[in-house]
């Protein structure tokens, strides 16, 4: 008789788990002793330099990126224990060096980040389209592209486009310019391009869920995990998440509206494209190249319309109907279409209209899931129910550039869902919920004890059932966290499920959570945000809504504080002076903030004439000093009639930056019980 072994080692693919991969294998013809499809072939082909086995390394030797950790893709078959299509899309991405996009034009960096850097040939010197996550890949990635082309690369960078708000595209700019060198090019300094709304935008995205988007991220990139046959294989849109340093630049110049730019004296055509992949993106058409890049619209795998990490849902509508423009206004004179992940399509001779066919697929794609997300709910199904029910037609489901490598069908359906009718399912028994742990005590309350439950369930583990042994022996779990035998059965269900997952973050997550079941959550602070760049340039207005965020309500629910900040700068553009420590300084921006109750109320540039609020007149960056509880330590440089109050409203500000990483798999929170 078959017996489960309870232990906390990883373990290999079950016959149920192999059976499955490779009948998935089996249906989309993939040859499992060689990797052979149509993706694998663009993303090898067109290398000028290779970068095999690269390791990068910050200045002080830590590594950021080293694709030896990858070497299992040496081996020409697929393992047992990786989804054969996440294995071509893995092994797609391992592929890394210096790319030729357009020949003389276009060159592009692939396999040293999770995303790309390219470089477009002006009439002078080179335009950088998107910097990559760190400093040191970016770096990298110019040294590389100097070598390739025999010429100084980065001595001779005219321009910067960033497509969009996300950090995997901005957070280089520091290894492809320094800030001094930042500007406007008529005074030879060099400009940085993005879409309209790009710095808003990135704070939203970053700061403000910040801190639980980065714990979060533990799940979505695995981070405990390791890569290995049996560990992180992909990140879905490149290989890896690159360890190094972000930055951030203030951008010189915001694309408001489409329009064509002469940069560097080549022809530019810019068409935003907000709300879709990010907030803020744009694509751009390089006319003499006749050459689209389609920043992140469209990159080679069907992408999120909610990230697991946590994100504000996204528009597959608008999605769509952006592609579908780009279609009309690019694709008849394009002959390549390139991106910020994955690598570049073409028009060939076995395929004309290649070009035209990506877009269209990838289009289609994201109105499929939107239409027949609102199909299924108006029929009155839920957003599970939907997850089940809607199935992609064959034809769309068949192009390898649009599997679910990054996003899958299940999470965009409720993503969708949730956008229209909200996380609600119209049952009231959902109107209060109970909590994750009073559902899991209440249901080990009805159906257990314990011993009987997790029999049930290793006996479905043995059946090939994960799902259902995951799903009870979490709940287990949650309820009694010391239940060795069921976080290592709940373990072992979800790495099966992990062997079984075509999406790479969801392979990333279940190993993940399979991790801090046998091991604990570990050693781990918090971090609000790691690109303290971005951090300091946040405008007052934003500042201020993010201490708002920081407030413990529970202390300040029976405060009340007024203060006229007066921020100063002598860098500001403004007209209005003030004194500021003995000196006259240029005003920045006013504000009257009342704390009222527990919430922040900022007022944009409006005073408060009333005797009981407090003025404070500052630098932005030494009040922000405040969200680091260190006010005391810059007292001598604020300029007020009464510092207590400041000391007030520090001491129901909580610094998150100092607490332990929480818990997901389980629940510890004793103050939640039923
Ligand atoms: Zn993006
Ligand atoms: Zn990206």
């Amino acid at each position: 008789m078959c017996v489960f072994c309870y232990n906390n080692l990883q373990k290999e693919a079950t016959e149920y788990t192999k059976k499955i991969n490779s009948n998935f294998a089996k249906k989309f013809g993939i040859n499992l002793e060689h990797a052979d499809c149509s993706e694998y072939e663009l993303a090898t082909s067109n290398q000028i330099k290779s970068a095999k086995g690269i390791k990068i390394e910050t200045e002080a030797g830590n590594t950021v990126w080293d694709l030896n950790q990858f070497s299992f893709y040496e081996n020409d078959a697929v393992s047992d224990t990786i989804h054969p299509s996440l294995w071509l899309n893995g092994k797609s991405c391992y592929s890394a060096g210096v790319f030729e996009v357009v020949k003389d034009a276009i060159y592009q960096v692939r396999g040293l980040d999770l995303s790309n850097l390219t470089i477009i040939k002006g009439k002078t010197g080179w335009i950088v389209q998107d910097v990559m996550t760190t400093v040191e890949t970016a770096r990298k990635a110019l040294d590389l592209l100097s070598e390739a082309l025999h010429t100084d690369v980065r001595s001779n960078v005219k321009a910067v486009i960033i497509s969009h708000s996300h950090w995997d595209h901005f957070g280089g700019i520091k290894g492809v310019v320094d800030e001094e060198n930042v500007g406007n090019p008529e005074e030879g300094k060099i400009p940085i391009y993005v879409p309209a709304g790009f710095d808003e935008e990135c704070i939203k995205e970053y700061i403000f869920a910040g801190t639980a988007m980065d714990r979060r991220n533990d799940y979505q990139f695995g981070r405990k995990v390791g890569s290995s046959e049996k560990g992180v294989v992909s990140g879905g849109l490149g290989i890896d998440h690159p360890k190094g340093t972000a930055s951030f630049i203030t951008p010189t110049n915001r694309i408001e509206k489409n329009q064509t730019l002469f940069i560097d004296g080549l022809e530019i055509e810019f068409q935003l494209t907000p709300g879709t992949e990010a907030p803020a993106e744009m694509n751009n058409y390089f006319k003499d190249y006749r050459a689209l890049w389609i920043a992140e619209n469209c990159c080679g795998t069907l992408h999120n319309l909610y990230p697991i990490r946590g994100a504000q849902l996204r528009d597959s509508s608008a999605w769509a109907n952006y592609i579908q423009e780009a279609i009309i206004l690019f694709a008849d004179r394009s002959d390549v279409v390139f991106q910020s992940h994955h690598w570049p399509h073409y028009n060939t001779k076995e395929e004309p209209d290649g070009v035209k066919k990506y877009l269209l697929n990838n289009a289609a794609f994201y109105r499929y899931l939107h239409d027949q997300t609102l199909y299924l709910a108006n029929k009155g199904l839920t957003a599970k129910e939907i997850a089940k029910e809607i199935k992609i037609p064959e034809k769309l489901a068949a192009n390898w550039f649009t599997r679910p490598y990054y996003g899958s069908v299940e999470i965009n359906a409720r993503a969708v869902y949730t956008k229209y009718l909200g996380f609600y399912n119209a049952n009231p028994v959902e109107l209060d919920p109970l909590t994750e742990l009073q559902e899991a005590k209440l249901f080990v309350d009805y159906a257990g004890p314990e011993e009987k439950i997790l029999e049930k369930a290793e006996k479905d583990f043995l059946r090939g059932e994960y799902k259902k042994a995951a799903n009870v022996t979490n709940k287990l779990v949650i309820a009694n966290p010391e239940n060795k035998k069921a976080r290592q059965l709940c373990a072992d269900a979800f790495e099966q499920l992990a062997y079984q997952s075509e999406s790479s973050i969801w392979r990333n997550a279940y190993l993940q959570g399979a991790y801090e079941l046998r091991n604990g959550v570990g050693e781990r602070k918090l971090s609000r945000v790691k690109n303290k760049d971005m951090m300091y340039r946040m405008s007052p207005k934003y500042m201020l809504g993010y201490i708002g965020t920081l407030i413990d309500g529970k202390k300040a629910g029976d405060k009340e504080l007024k203060l006229n900040l007066i921020f100063v700068n002598d860098n500001a553009e403004g007209t209005e002076k003030t004194v500021y420590q003995g000196k006259e300084v240029t005003v920045e921006q006013k504000f009257y903030v009342h704390l009222y109750y527990g919430a922040l109320l900022s007022y944009e540039n409006y005073q408060k004439d009333e005797e009981d609020v407090v003025t404070v007149i500052l630098p932005k960056e030494i009040f922000f000093k405040i969200a680091e509880k260190q006010i005391e330590s810059v007292k001598d440089k604020i300029d007020t009639n009464d510092f207590k109050k400041l000391l007030e409203l520090e001491a129901v500000i909580e610094d998150l930056n100092t607490k332990d990483s929480f818990p997901i798999i389980e629940r510890s929170d004793s103050s939640l019980t039923l």
